[in-house]
């Protein structure tokens, strides 16, 4: 009877005293002659066996990709845990469409929307063989259109930083919680970054969504975001992909 009191109390203090789920959102991935073009910052999550979602923009991948991401996809922790999940980061990240230079899923209307999804989508699992489950819009433009043909889509369960109330799309999740380690686009900063986590621990509990554009990290900012991942393995966080974090709430 002790015992079980003590094991109760166990339970509930750990559980207290969990920290959020970290999710990695690395955004405008492409390929070239076999080769991402944020190569020296998924070998270090690789490497470092973290876990981080790639946000690929499907137009940038080149013929090579399959080449460039296999070792990506194929990468597993010591747990035997997939290291990586390529996400939708739309087909062109364009920003020069009708009616009014509009980007690529803001006011460009239902048909436009559904084609580049649906195209982004095919490139993928015709280069990489994998049919993506998170989208994550260019500049982080989404709007009722998108919803819907997201909505109508299907294969699609997560949305990272979208413009819906979770619960909105059925069995598609908004996840939201952003916390920044770039004070402006590629300016990774380790003080910006902790400053941030604490604002928001006591209101993200669950899970945080962490943005980054490694394309743009020369070493200084790579050493930024090491020393972000030192931060938080301190900090007891486990990292978690986006469509497996949302396979863990179903
Ligand atoms: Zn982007």
């Amino acid at each position: 009877m002790r015992y079980t009191l003590a094991l109760v109390l166990l339970l509930v203090l750990s559980n207290a005293m969990a920290q959020p789920r970290i999710m990695i959102k690395l955004d405008d991935l492409g390929s070239r002659n076999g080769r991402s073009s944020a190569a020296p910052v998924i070998d270090i999550l690789m490497q470092r066996k973290i876990k981080a979602g790639l946000g690929v923009i499907a137009a940038q991948l080149d013929s090579t990709a399959g080449i460039a991401y296999s070792k990506y996809l194929a990468a597993r922790n010591d747990k035997g845990e997939k290291l990586f999940e390529i996400w939708n980061h739309g087909f062109n990240h364009s920003n020069n469409n009708p009616p009014a230079n509009n980007m690529e899923f803001k006011g460009t209307g239902y048909d436009f929307q559904k084609g580049h999804l649906a195209k982004a989508q095919a490139r993928v699992k015709q280069l990489l063989g994998i049919t993506m489950r998170t989208f994550g819009s260019p500049y982080n433009a989404s709007d009722s259109v998108t919803n819907t043909v997201i909505k109508e889509q299907g294969d699609i369960k997560v949305f990272l930083f979208g413009s819906f109330k979770t619960d909105e799309i059925p069995r598609v999740k908004n996840y939201n919680n952003r916390v920044e380690m770039e004070i402006t686009t590629g300016q990774v900063n380790y003080d910006h970054f902790v400053a941030d986590y604490q604002k928001y621990k006591g209101r993200y509990k669950d899970n945080m969504v962490l943005q980054g554009h490694p394309n743009m990290w020369d070493a200084a900012r790579i050493a930024e975001f090491n020393k972000i991942l030192d931060f938080l393995i301190a900090q007891k966080c486990e990292f978690v992909l986006p469509y497996d974090y949302y396979l863990s709430t179903k």
